[in-house]
């Protein structure tokens, strides 16, 4: 038995003041992925500080015409919110794909970014992993790869980041505020996870006792023209093998400005940056969105048992261009 002391703060200083006096304490929200990594022994805090009600539970308008959401803020109601359907329907939509509804009622915004990866050897303590245990060495390597990364993987750590909403987040340039022992930041979602390099064990940017606060949202009008598209071995309890997230501005058959993200390929949410710079200011033909698609792809280094990823990525892709296209087409936009 390992002892681990439970305790809830009276508000976000003192809670920032816990975590940073217990080097292996952990924050505490819906618990849906930490609790689960409790109980097989993956993680092992020494403290558990809840901040379930520290956290801001409201999804409010910012004067700039973006959006603030609390870090609280469960899956359920940030899917459902009717401005968020309307305006970011990419994110909605990525939530919905995500876990299952009972899940949904308890995750919250900032779990959900910071959940842990699903590689099976790194939730099985009896075999060697990196991320685990730094330094035993990667099982997947040799091992179990139809979920593994197909991007910026390194020979430390093949693993895929989890989250759907994330990839969502990260197409559309959302900023996560966070409260730390050092202080406020401001990190862009591009840059708050991690691709493993040599320290896989380290899955984001934020340093210990750092709480996320809030994420912003800002103005982006054409990601009313925006969807998120999902393949997974099963309809629903899956996890992606590739997810596209994806918003498009068109004017006149051309693209005038384009958001991409790939899930389920890489260590982080992948920000399609190569796509979108050959995107812009092309005729929005599935040849243009194929071409896109090669380029950014062109980097991918899979394994032998992940090797499908690829075209199924550029067919994904594709698809998920050429239907918001046809959706903007249609409504003689
Ligand atoms: C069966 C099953 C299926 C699932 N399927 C999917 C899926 O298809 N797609 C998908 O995206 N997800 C899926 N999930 C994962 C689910 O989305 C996450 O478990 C959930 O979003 C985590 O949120 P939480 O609030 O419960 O986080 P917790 O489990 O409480 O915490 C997760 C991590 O975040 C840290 N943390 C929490 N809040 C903060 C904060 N404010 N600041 C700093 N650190 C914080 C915790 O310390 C912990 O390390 C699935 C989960 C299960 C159990
Ligand atoms: S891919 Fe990463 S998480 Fe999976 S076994 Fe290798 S080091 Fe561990």
């Amino acid at each position: 038995m390992r002892p681990l002391r439970y305790a809830r703060a009276q508000d976000v200083p003192q809670a920032v003041r816990m975590l940073g006096a217990a080097p292996y304490g952990a924050y505490l929200a819906g618990g849906t992925n930490l609790v689960d990594l409790l109980k097989l022994g993956v993680a092992t805090p020494e403290l558990l500080v809840d901040v379930r009600r520290l956290t801001s539970e409201r999804i409010e308008d910012l004067p700039d015409g973006g959006i603030l959401v609390g870090a609280a803020v469960r899956n359920s109601e940030l899917a459902a919110d009717p401005t968020i359907r309307t305006r970011y329907p990419v994110l909605s939509q990525a939530l919905l794909a995500g876990a299952s509804g009972q899940l949904r009622n308890l995750a919250t915004t900032g779990g959900n970014l910071l959940q842990r990866t699903r590689c099976p050897y790194f939730q099985n303590i009896t075999t060697p992993c990196n991320k685990r245990v730094p330094g035993t060495g990667c099982s997947a390597r040799e091992g179990y790869q139809r979920d593994m990364a197909i991007l910026g993987a390194s020979p430390e750590c093949v693993a895929t980041h989890p989250s759907d909403m994330a990839v969502a987040l990260t197409a559309l340039d959302a900023v996560v505020h966070t409260r730390g022992p050092d202080g406020d930041r401001r990190i862009p979602l591009t840059e708050l996870h991690r691709l493993p390099g040599e320290e896989p064990g380290r899955d984001t940017v934020l340093r210990h006792g750092e709480l996320i606060m809030n994420v912003e949202l800002p103005p982006l009008g054409f990601a009313a023209n925006s969807r998120y598209r999902k393949v997974r071995d099963r309809a629903s309890y899956a996890f992606a093998l590739v997810s596209v997230a994806a918003a498009v501005d068109l004017v006149d058959g051309v693209v005038r400005d384009v958001r991409l993200a790939l899930g389920g390929v890489a260590h982080r949410p992948w920000r399609a940056t190569v796509a979108e710079r050959l995107l812009r200011g092309a005729p929005a033909t599935e040849r243009s969105f194929a071409d896109a698609a090669d380029a950014e792809l062109a980097r991918a280094r899979p394994l032998p048992g992940n090797a499908f990823k690829v075209p199924l990525a550029r067919a994904v892709i594709i698809r998920s261009l050429l239907d918001l296209s046809v959706d903007l087409a249609e409504d003689g936009r």
